[in-house]
């Protein structure tokens, strides 16, 4: 039986590493629907390669392009939000959630509603909806299957036992590009060194947020919701040679653990043939010249990103999504050379001490926080550049 299937975010890095394990399995995969933001060359060559049902840009600017590439053939094309959303309700049995940012909501949450099963990669939005997004899960009997490295870890090892009988769970890190620089040489640094990964080869969003562990702390919320055991039970230790993907430790103090190359391709894997597996052509594990596995407890002086997170769990409401978009509109004022790498996390912070909004009670409320958290940011943002 082929398993039908939709990428949102598909010419980013999880959406083209999705579809070359679909490349090397084309028998048990039938492309439905693709989608990019405004990369319309990339998204058609794509769905002409993969012979999908659909193509969708979101930014509508990009439709005329896609129209006149896919020309001829018998592809539909579809363009804007609104596209995203019911190409996201459309006949799939397996769909991949990997727009970046919190642009992804709106289609992870219509495939969520429609009760599909979801590959999350998109941590924003989980992050940023986090009680509304799971009473949606409860609610239609959609499926999600964790897709970041360390969630689909805890997920495996969670197969077979009982999350109440978890003593603890473990969010390994690798620390980033800067986990043994100081403060002083940490504010310094540039975009370049910035997104430049020791392990993982990723977009540019979640590279930044990797180095200044904001990842970390999004995924410590992305846990929180999608493993239920309680904050007190998680825990986050840095793990240089990213190795061990994350832990779960049981009452008998068993501790389970996964371990693979740092290579996205393997927990995607894991999730596409899900609750099969399918061969990969990543590298297998070779312990013996890896020699050491080491771990050290993450600095949260040196990382605050931790511990605004840790805040936010803790205060729930609105602030979850307030961090993740003040995050947002950090990290692209840092790519663009606007602030220095430490005013990232340092804006988020100041976001959240000046927007303190009602809790969301439903979805339109989440967007109205998201827009109105980044309006803050960017004043904040404003605030910065004028003293810089
Ligand atoms: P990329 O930046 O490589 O790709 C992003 C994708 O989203 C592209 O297809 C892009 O289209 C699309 N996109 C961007 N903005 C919008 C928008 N406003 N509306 C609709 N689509 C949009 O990101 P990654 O693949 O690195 O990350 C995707 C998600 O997966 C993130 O949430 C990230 O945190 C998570 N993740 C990524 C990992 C990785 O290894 N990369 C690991 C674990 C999690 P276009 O090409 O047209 O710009």
């Amino acid at each position: 039986m082929t398993r039908r299937v939709s990428i949102f975010g598909a010419t980013g890095s999880v959406g083209l590493s999705t579809l070359d394990l679909i490349r090397q399995h084309r028998s048990k995969y039938q492309v439905v629907a693709l989608s990019a933001n405004g990369n319309a060359r990339a998204i058609a060559q794509l769905a002409r390669e993969f012979d999908a049902e659909l193509a969708v840009v979101a930014d509508e600017s990009a439709y005329a392009e896609l129209k006149e590439a896919l020309a001829g053939t018998t592809i539909e094309v579809a363009a804007g939000p609104q596209a995203l959303i019911e190409a996201a309700r459309r006949d799939a049995d397996w769909t991949m959630a990997s727009i970046v940012g919190c642009a992804g909501l709106p289609s992870t949450m219509a495939a969520i509603e429609a009760g599909k099963t979801v590959a999350l990669a998109n941590k924003e939005a989980l992050v940023s909806a986090g009680e509304l997004m799971m009473a949606a899960v409860r609610r239609s009997g959609a499926v999600l299957l964790p897709v970041d490295s360390e969630h689909n870890a805890i997920f495996q090892c969670l197969a077979g036992g009982k999350i109440d009988q978890v003593r603890k769970i473990t969010l390994t890190a690798s620390g980033g590009p800067f986990r043994a620089f100081s403060l002083e040489e940490m504010r310094a640094v540039t975009p370049a060194q910035a997104v430049a990964h020791p392990n993982w080869d990723m977009g540019a969003k979640i590279s930044i947020d990797s180095a200044t562990m904001m990842n970390k702390g999004l995924e410590l919320i992305e846990a929180y919701h999608l493993f239920p055991v309680g904050l007190d039970k998680l825990d986050i230790l840095v793990h240089p040679q990213s190795v061990i993907h994350s832990m779960v430790e049981y009452v008998d103090c068993s501790t389970l653990a996964q371990l693979g190359s740092p290579d996205m391709r393997i927990p995607i894997a894991s999730a596409l043939a899900w609750p099969e597996r399918i061969a990969t052509t990543c590298k297998p594990l070779d312990l013996a010249t890896i020699g050491q596995l080491t771990f050290e407890r993450p600095d949260q002086l040196r990382f605050p990103a931790l511990r605004l997170a840790r805040a936010a769990i803790t205060e729930g409401g609105a602030k979850p999504a307030i961090m993740n978009a003040a995050n947002e509109v950090a990290v692209a004022a840092f790519l663009d050379g606007q602030i220095k790498f430490l005013e990232i996390v340092a804006l988020v912070e100041a976001t959240l001490s000046a927007y303190v909004p009602d809790a969301p009670k439903g979805l339109d409320d989440l967007f109205s926080i998201d827009a109105g958290a980044r309006h803050y940011a960017r004043r904040e943002l404003e605030k910065l550049t004028s003293g810089n």
